[in-house]
């Protein structure tokens, strides 16, 4: 099969991106159409307030390539990037954030692994700038602890940055579950997955839109949707407290034989005190779970579109 007969899509997910847009657009055209595949870029607007939404519709107007899908509202980047899996056409698809920060070049390095036979190629960031010692801190800690409790791990350092195959973004999109971890389903659909090493850039332009909140409600969403192991550490801790009562309690015996008096409320009340923490900690636990159940038992949609353009 010749290039040409394939199509490659990129999503790209975009949230108050006026400054990014079109040089987003310029940079990806001028490096894909030299691969000879057919392009379809498709832009989705997670409910900006600026004017991303006016330069992607000239955008869309004057290339047909160009699709774009307006949120109602801001539902996030997991949400638009979803979207834009669901309506891709393409026999394989690549997420790219529009700030340039994942440099369109790897793409085809990208391609070449995907023309090996790989059918995720994840994009891997061995440097990565413009981005704060908190970010960077955090989610060292985070990945680290992410993948001691997943089953199958989410490979560390890397993000959204990905190849799919049109066989495992299908196997992705088939999931049934609300408020998709899409880097963790990622890995976890399996098939023949590869690595392409690149440098995180800086920002072309405007300020990151990950508020603190956006981030750890996507590292909440990373842990539940992908581990149970926050539940089954209740058993153990419950099981810990047990034998520090147990052992509470021997001493007070051992003391009272050995006629020591200690007054009773210096123990009783760290011992009650822990106990009750625990206990709201773990119940604070199965609720988070218990929310998500109810998300899931609810089935709202995880984003609602507005407007297209270019699309069937
Ligand atoms: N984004 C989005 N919805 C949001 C937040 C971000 O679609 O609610 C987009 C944003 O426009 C960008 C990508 O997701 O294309 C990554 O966001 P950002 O660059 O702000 O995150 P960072 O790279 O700082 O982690
Ligand atoms: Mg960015």
């Amino acid at each position: 099969m010749e290039n040409k007969d394939k199509l490659l899509s990129i999503i790209v997910p975009c949230y108050n991106e006026e400054q990014t847009v079109e040089n987003f657009y310029k940079t990806a055209c001028s490096v894909l159409e030299k691969t000879g595949y057919g392009i379809e870029i498709i832009f989705v607007n997670d409910g900006s307030a600026d004017k991303t939404q006016d330069i992607l519709n000239k955008l869309a107007d004057s290339d047909k390539r160009v699709k774009v899908i307006n949120f109602s509202r801001n539902f996030g980047q997991q949400a638009a990037i979803l979207c834009g899996f669901e309506h891709a056409k393409g026999d394989a698809v690549i997420e790219a954030d529009c700030d340039l920060q994942d440099p369109i070049d790897v793409v085809l390095q990208m391609l070449e692994k995907w023309e090996q036979g790989y059918e995720v190629v994840h994009g891997r960031r061995i440097k990565r700038q413009g981005e704060s010692l908190f970010k960077k801190a955090t989610a060292a800690i985070y990945y680290k602890l992410l993948n001691k409790i997943t089953k199958v791990p989410v490979p560390r350092n890397t993000g959204d940055f990905k190849l799919y195959d049109r066989k495992a973004i299908n196997a992705v999109i088939s999931m049934p579950e609300r408020d998709k971890y899409l880097r963790g389903l990622a890995s976890w659909v399996g098939f023949k997955q590869t690595f392409v090493d690149f440098e995180r850039k800086e920002r072309i332009a405007g300020e990151t839109k990950y508020t603190l909140k956006k981030m750890i409600n996507l590292a909440k969403s990373g842990i539940i949707s992908n581990s149970d192991a926050p539940l089954y550490l209740s058993v153990i801790l419950g099981v810990v407290c047990t034998i520090l009562c147990l052992a509470c309690f021997i001493t007070f015996i051992v003391l009272t034989c050995c006629d020591v008096k200690l007054p009773l409320t210096a123990w009783l009340f760290p011992s009650v005190a822990i106990m009750f923490s625990i206990n709201y900690l773990f119940n604070g636990i199965s609720n988070v779970y218990l929310a998500r159940v109810y998300d899931e038992v609810k089935n709202r949609p995880d984003y609602i579109i507005d407007t297209t353009r270019n699309v069937d």
